[in-house]
């Protein structure tokens, strides 16, 4: 009688454990595929202080490396020194290295122009670490530190 009570028993099992299963072909998935079938897109779900990949904008860099100096992981390069043929200071090189970048936002604080600030961009997949270090200086560009006014 118990060996057919443990067939019985086997046999409930097995089929509760196929009624879950297949109780989730009627139901509507709760998956969203991304990132092209999500109802509106992820960026615009982010939170407003959101920290995605830092962005430089170089117009208003004073190039005080203040950021650079914050930096616990050395993430920022800047390059300047004086040009002789301009005979003045002028950066030749902004770089950060985002696969290093832990967005701690520390070099975001000591900016005393919000030069460098965190964007809502987020999606960094890629084949090659290296285009994850982003210049902000091209083609041997020289830029003349930004110069805010005494007021
Ligand atoms: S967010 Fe933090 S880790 Fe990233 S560059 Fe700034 S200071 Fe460095
Ligand atoms: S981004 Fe800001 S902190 Fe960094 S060098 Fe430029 S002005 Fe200075």
């Amino acid at each position: 009688m118990s060996y057919l009570g443990n067939i019985v028993s086997s046999v409930q099992t097995v089929f509760e454990g196929l009624t879950i299963t297949f109780s989730h072909l009627f139901r509507e998935p709760m998956t969203i595929q991304y990132p092209d079938r999500t109802p509106i897109p992820v960026k615009d779900t982010l939170p407003l202080r959101y920290r995605g990949f830092l962005d430089v904008q170089t117009d208003i860099c004073t190039g005080c490396t203040l950021c650079q100096k914050a930096c616990p992981i050395d993430c920022i390069l800047i390059e300047a020194g004086k040009d002789p043929e301009l005979g003045q200071r002028v950066m030749t090189r902004f770089a950060v290295d985002l696969s290093k970048c832990m967005y701690c936002g520390l070099c975001t604080e000591p900016c005393p122009t919000g030069a460098i600030r965190f964007t809502r961009e987020f999606e960094a997949a890629t084949y090659d670490v290296k285009t994850l270090v982003r210049e902000y200086i091209l083609n041997g560009e020289k830029i003349v530190p930004y110069k805010a006014p005494k007021k």
